[in-house]
């Protein structure tokens, strides 16, 4: 759906609070809320409120916009642990499955073998609650 209106995109629901989402920080332009089957625990989705597949459809000053996003939320995920990825996956080759841009922001805590992941679960609703509050604090 690239470039679209975000007419059935997941993301654009959970931006206009039509779908739910444990959701940490929010800005003017962009928003973030923890991923539901996250590959860590606090792994967090970083997304811009306009609809767009990838960074590059977006104009740039939504992509710095949502850079500002993600240096609040890369700060926040610092209480968590020391360590974490950014990553941001364009196209299915890549293995982006949300064609609504994102970046992902993973907290490492020492996994062995980060990029081989074991078997994700949902996230569940206590952590989750539990995540929420240490992470949407300003
Ligand atoms: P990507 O492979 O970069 O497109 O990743 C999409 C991510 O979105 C995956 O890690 C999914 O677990 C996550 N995801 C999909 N739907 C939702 C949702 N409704 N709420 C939170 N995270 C989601
Ligand atoms: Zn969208």
């Amino acid at each position: 759906m690239a470039g679209g209106d975000g007419q059935d995109c997941v993301f654009c629901a959970i931006v206009r609070r039509r779908a739910p989402a444990y959701i940490i920080y929010e800005d003017e332009d962009a928003m973030a809320f923890l991923d539901i089957y996250p590959f860590t625990r606090g792994h967090a989705l970083v997304v811009p409120k306009q609809h767009g597949a990838r960074l590059t459809d977006l104009p740039f000053e939504s992509q710095v916009a949502l850079l500002r996003a993600l240096d609040r939320v890369c700060r926040r995920s610092e209480r968590l642990a020391d360590d974490y990825n950014v990553a941001l996956n364009a196209g299915a080759n890549a293995g982006q499955i949300v064609f609504h841009v994102h970046f992902h922001v993973i907290p490492r805590y020492g996994e062995a073998n980060p990029f081989h992941p074991n078997r994700r679960n949902r996230l569940g609703e206590t952590d989750a609650r539990e995540l929420v509050g240490l992470l949407s604090a300003p």
